[in-house]
This record gives structure tokens, C-alpha cells and sequence, in this order.
């Protein structure tokens, strides 16, 4: 009886989507526990400048290399695994497990850029694979094609419960966000069916499993998913599957540090275990507190955050400090209680920059979490960190070309370390061990629009500058419409032009970045009068009219930065940061130099700021004075200090652009 009221009230849920509205990457405008709500899909269109580089770059570069690779059997297999699964032809399944919820992020970036360019094409392709995945899918709604292919030639055996613990959830998980996008972004419900037998398949089999079953979740994609499947389609069941989700970790025996299930999520207050999976955790448990505003909740990510922000993050934005570490760490004798942690986050202030594993997808993670933290919230300091990760650790992770990637996103290489890491240090057109990364950053590069403004009850935020022209509606259904110039990040002035606005009184507030100084604005010419605070949004209250114009100059010096004294890898180094972006020193911009950690930054140099071109890419360089000393290290590991410096000319180069020249030798920080 209970389970026909439910259906029944699913479906009259289903009858009440309107498409054109809560059309966001995040449908919240319903969220009780949200002060900021999405803007739609297609509200943001770039129209010149760094993100319009970027966005071009994604969905005409990166998008169709991705769609072509992922069709090449004899590299990728993913799409011929969804083939294999379907019946349409035989073979074995081929590539990481993992494979599926990649081919889902690739769809959802295509859905994403298909909302802003509506290209028929994408349109095309997205339904072709959305009728494969209809193919594959079993009759209750399970779709996994390393289980679904052995099942189709009986050859699954005994080894099924261990496979069903590898990445399904995952590659659900990514299904049921990318089906999400797509819903919103063509009004389509082809993709979104298939999630929700996923979704329907999920909550049955969490019914049903055990808690050692039920536990699992690597890198946990499915707990976003799971929540924008509830607010896609307003099914009570998928929200109470979410907090079951929850509930489940850490009460079994089994859990590890590594997964943050050890213990449960309400007594974790610390940022723990693999990056990538603890990231997604938290971005989840914030889609949780979204709908729910359970306290506890948010207490803990409100501690976590601040573990990772002030002792565990680089200074690029960038998660996961350590290839291998341990936990608990240096709270007990007993070797007992202590596993290993593959991509760990460590211990506070342990920030190593040759070795630093920092994976893409943990600096999309942060991402992810922040965004949702500043949703919630309001509060600035979490688009500052969405700022800084986009910026330099995210966007580091695909080339200027868009069709190469890292899986590491390290502060320093050095070509004399005499090992070689496990994922190398340079960017490949495909990572055949893990080619996670690649098709998160082409999703997320496709989506940075969305993040760039979102609505409140009173007015309109504007978390991002770029150029761009915003055509949306208040959460009152009135219309609003800026044109937004700029030449940020490389430049501080930024204009907004009111096109259409509220005819009662309506805010706009500007987002005054944490690393700012000295910030002024001016509404048609006259500058406003209440004070412009770093790291909060600055409120403009006023009855707005057409050709308003409102400008904001935020003074970009260069800034040398020091890290806090406890993390060692950096004690007396400067790094060299101008507005959002970091910079690094490469081998290509110093003469006669083997060995970039040689290299003594002259921190009383003139810094200037010039336009220089990498790879046909015009970017804001810096131009300084360092010295390099002379005499060499011949093998040894002390040596009395260096007596012997040349002054050389250096150019420092965003932190983002790395890798894109000869690939030799980089370093963010320097000595000094
Ligand atoms: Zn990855």
C-alpha cells in the first residue's frame, strides 16, 4: 500500500516539471536549506575573452576529440563495452571499470554545451548513445557494463559481488548527474528514464543488501546524483536513499580511512582518506543538507573545510597531497589502527610539490563542494576557492589545445629526481591506467557559465567575472539581463551593463575576491559610497534601469606569497600570484639553466606584467629578476652554502599554461 502511494505521488510529481525553469547544473530553487539558487543552463553565453577561450576550446576541441576516443575500440572501448552490454555485438569487456561513468561525464559536458550552443549535432550523438544505453540497461534498471556483459555470456561466475564493489555506483552515479543535465538542457526525457530506473534499481537494491554491500561507494559520484534525481523528479524515495547513504558509512567493520567510512560521516570533522572520494563525500553530503538542513551536517563540513582550506590545500586549489600516506597519523602507537592511503589527503602542513599526487578530478571535487558550500551559504570565501581551483589547479589539467590532460597536477618538476612517479608528469592524450580526469574537466569546462551568477530572494550574484551577456529571470519571474566586459582575469575592471531589470528595488552583489585589495565601484560614473570589503559580495541596492552601469576596478598587483612556516616543502619560498591566478617559472624562460630548483626568485625585482603568446595562446606573463647559483650539487646531498650567482631575466607563466612548450622543468615556488 505504502509503495502505490509513493508511485502514485511520483508520478504526480513527475506531471509538474516545467522545463525553462530550475535549469541549473543544481535544480535548487526548491532546496529549503539553499540561500543561493542556480541560474538556468542557458542563461550564461561567454562572449569573449579568457572563459570564452576556454569554452571554445572545450566544446570544439576537447568534446569531439573525447566523443572520437571514446569510440575507438582499439584505445578506449568504452562505447563498444556499452555495444558488447547491449547484445549488438560479442566481445569482452575492455578498459577500466570505471569506464562507463566516464563515457556519462563526456555526455553530461555535451549536454552542458549543447543548453548554451544548441548544435544539432551534439543533439545527434547524444541520443544515438542515450539508445545504446537504453539497450544495455537490464529490465531493473541496473546498467554497469563489466557486470552486464559477463552476464550476457553467462560468464560472471562466483567473482559477482566483488565486481558489483568496484565502480557501479560511480558509473551511476555520473549517469544519473549527466541525465539531469540533459533533461534541463534539451527538455528531453530519453536519458532521463534510464537514470531513474537506475535510480528506482538503486533504492531497491540499498533495501535490500546487506550493510557490507550497501557501504560501498568509491569515489562516491552517486550521492550528487542521487539528489539531483530527487529534485529532478520530486521522488521522496531517491532523498530518503540519499540520507541512507549516509547513514550506512562507518557502521560496518570493514570501513577504511581510504573511504572515509571508517567511522560515520557525523563524527568525521577532519578532511580524510583519498581526495577524489572524500571530495565527492562532502559535495554530496552538501546536496543532503541542501534538502534536509539537518545541523550535524553542516557543522562537519563547516570543520572539514577548514582543515582542507587552512592546513591541507596547495596553494593552487589542488587536493591530495600524497601518493601513499597513512591514517590515523601520529595519533597512536598502535600499527594496528593505522592503513594505508592511496591519494592521501595527510597530515596538516604536509604539502609536498615534486610528488604531490593532486589529481584533477580531487581540484573538480573541490569544486563541486565549494559550489554547493556557497549555495548554501552565501558566504564568499567559497567562491573564492572555486575561483582559485578553476583557475589553476582544474584548468592545469588539460592543455591549451584542449586534447591533452594530467592526472597529476604537481607544483614542481624536476628532471633530476631520480625516480620516476607513478603517473608521470606531463599531460597525454589518453591515460590508459585512468582516464578519469580527462572527461571531468571536459564536463566542467563546459559548465563554468553556470557558476558565474546565481539568484537569491533580493537579487542577483555574480560569483565570476568574464565577459559574458546573462538573459534569465528572478526567482520572482521577472526578467533580468547584464552584459557583462571584462578582460579578467589578466585585468581588474570589470563592467556590467543593465539591460533589463526589476522595476522594484533589486541587488546585485559583487563578489570582491579574498585576495583583492583596494577594490572601487561605481554605479554610472559615481562611486558607491559604503564601504567594498575583501571577501564578501558587495550589496547594490537601487531601482535599476535600462543602461545602468555599473564597474567594478579590482586592482591586480603582483603578490609574492609564503606559505605557513609548518609546511616544510616550502619554508623560505615565495610563490608569485597576480589577482586569481598562480605562476610558475618553466625551463623555456630561463637561459642556461639545467635545473629549475637552482633558480633564487630576487624578490625586490621589478614584477611587471606583460602579454606574451604560449602556443599561439595570448596569456599575462611576468617579468622578473632571479638569480641562479652556479656551482653544481655533483651528486651530493649537502653541501656548504652558495657563494657564486648569476642574475638572470625570468618569465613566469600562469601556473595553468605548464607543459604546453618543450615539457621540461617547472616550479611555483622558489627560494628567495
Ligand atoms: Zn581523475
Amino acid at each position: 500500500m505504502t509503495k502505490n502511494i509513493i508511485i502514485i505521488f511520483s508520478l504526480l510529481a513527475f506531471s509538474t516539471i516545467v522545463v525553462g525553469q530550475d535549469n541549473g547544473l543544481v535544480a535548487n530553487i526548491n532546496s529549503p536549506y539553499t540561500k543561493l539558487k542556480s541560474v538556468n543552463l542557458e542563461d550564461v553565453q561567454w562572449t569573449g575573452g579568457f572563459w570564452k577561450e576556454q569554452f571554445d576550446v572545450a566544446t570544439q576541441n576537447t568534446l569531439s576529440y573525447m566523443w572520437d576516443l571514446y569510440h575507438n575500440d582499439s584505445i578506449t572501448h568504452a562505447y563498444a563495452n556499452f555495444e558488447i552490454a547491449a547484445g549488438l555485438m560479442k566481445g569482452k569487456h575492455s578498459g577500466p571499470s570505471f569506464h562507463d561513468g566516464d563515457f556519462y561525464k563526456i555526455m553530461e559536458g555535451m549536454a552542458a554545451s549543447y543548453a548554451v550552443t544548441k548544435n544539432p549535432e551534439l543533439d545527434k550523438q547524444m541520443d544515438e548513445a542515450i539508445a545504446l544505453f537504453g539497450k544495455a540497461q537490464r529490465e531493473d534498471g541496473y546498467i554497469n557494463t563489466p557486470v552486464l556483459i559477463e552476464e550476457r555470456w553467462g560468464t560472471l561466475g562466483p567473482e559477482e559481488l566483488k565486481k558489483q564493489l568496484a565502480f557501479e555506483k560511480y558509473n551511476m552515479g555520473h549517469l544519473m548527474t549527466a541525465a539531469c543535465v540533459h533533461y534541463r538542457a534539451t527538455g528531453k526525457t530519453n536519458f532521463l528514464n534510464i537514470a531513474k530506473g537506475v535510480a528506482n534499481y538503486l533504492y531497491d537494491f540499498y533495501k535490500k543488501a546487506s550493510p557490507d554491500l550497501a557501504r560501498n561507494a568509491i569515489c562516491p559520484s552517486h550521492y550528487m546524483g542521487i539528489v539531483e534525481m530527487y529534485r529532478t523528479t520530486k521522488d521522496p524515495r531517491y532523498l530518503e536513499l540519499a540520507n541512507n547513504l549516509i547513514n550506512i558509512r562507518g557502521t560496518t567493520n570493514d570501513g577504511t580511512d581510504d573511504n572515509q567510512d571508517r567511522i560515520p560521516f557525523r563524527q568525521q570533522t577532519t578532511a580524510m582518506g583519498h581526495a577524489v572520494r572524500a571530495n565527492y563525500l562532502y559535495a554530496g553530503v552538501a546536496d543532503l543538507y541542501a534538502e534536509t538542513g539537518e545541523q550535524k551536517l553542516l557543522d562537519n563540513l563547516e570543520s572539514i573545510w577548514d582543515d582542507v582550506v587552512y592546513r591541507k590545500m596547495y596553494i593552487t586549489g589542488a587536493c591530495g597531497a600524497l601518493y601513499d600516506g597513512v591514517s590515523p597519523d601520529g595519533t597512536s602507537y598502535d600499527p594496528t589502527v593505522v592503513q594505508k592511503i592511496h591519494q592521501a589527503y595527510g597530515r596538516p602542513f604536509q604539502l609536498p610539490n615534486a610528488t604531490a599526487h593532486t589529481e584533477t578530478c580531487a581540484n573538480i571535487g573541490n569544486v563541486l563542494w565549494n559550489w554547493r558550500m556557497l549555495q548554501i551559504t552565501g558566504e564568499a570565501k567559497y567562491a573564492d576557492i572555486v575561483e582559485l581551483a578553476l583557475y589553476n589547479s582544474v584548468l592545469s589539467g588539460v592543455s591549451l589545445e584542449g586534447k591533452e590532460f594530467c592526472y597529476n597536477n604537481p607544483l614542481n618538476v624536476s628532471e633530476k629526481l631520480p625516480f620516476d612517479l607513478r603517473w608521470g608528469s606531463k599531460r597525454e592524450g589518453y591515460i590508459a591506467k585512468s582516464n578519469c580526469c580527462a572527461p571531468n574537466i571536459t564536463r566542467t569546462l563546459a559548465e563554468v557559465g553556470n557558476y558565474a551568477y546565481n539568484l537569491s530572494k533580493v537579487g542577483l550574484y555574480v560569483n565570476l567575472y568574464g565577459s559574458n551577456h546573462l538573459k534569465s529571470s528572478t526567482l520572482s519571474g521577472e526578467a533580468i539581463e547584464v552584459e557583462q566586459q571584462t578582460n579578467y582575469p589578466w585585468d581588474g575592471k570589470i563592467v556590467l551593463k543593465i539591460i533589463k531589470a526589476p522595476k522594484k528595488e533589486f541587488s546585485f552583489f559583487l563578489r570582491i575576491p579574498g585576495w583583492s585589495q583596494s577594490t572601487t565601484i561605481s554605479v554610472n560614473n559615481d562611486n558607491i559610497k559604503e564601504a567594498v570589503v575583501s571577501e564578501s559580495y558587495s550589496k547594490l541596492t537601487r531601482k535599476w534601469k535600462k543602461g545602468d552601469i555599473i564597474e567594478l576596478n579590482i586592482p591586480m598587483p603582483v603578490q609574492l606569497m609564503q606559505a605557513n612556516p609548518l609546511v616544510e616543502e616550502t619554508k623560505n619560498q615565495v610563490a608569485v600570484k597576480r589577482g586569481p591566478l598562480v605562476y610558475c617559472l618553466e625551463s623555456d624562460d630561463i637561459s642556461m639553466i639545467d635545473d629549475i630548483n637552482r633558480v633564487v626568485l630576487d624578490v625586490n625585482s621589478d614584477f611587471i606584467a606583460k602579454t606574451i603568446s604560449i602556443n599561439s595562446r595570448d596569456v599575462v606573463g611576468i617579468k622578473a629578476k632571479a638569480f641562479v647559483e652556479t656551482d653544481d650539487w655533483n651528486n651530493m646531498l649537502y653541501k656548504p652554502i652558495s657563494t657564486t650567482k648569476r642574475s638572470v631575466d625570468i618569465t613566469l607563466v600562469p601556473y595553468y599554461s605548464w607543459g604546453n612548450r618543450l615539457k621540461k622543468e617547472m616550479t611555483v615556488w622558489m627560494a628567495y
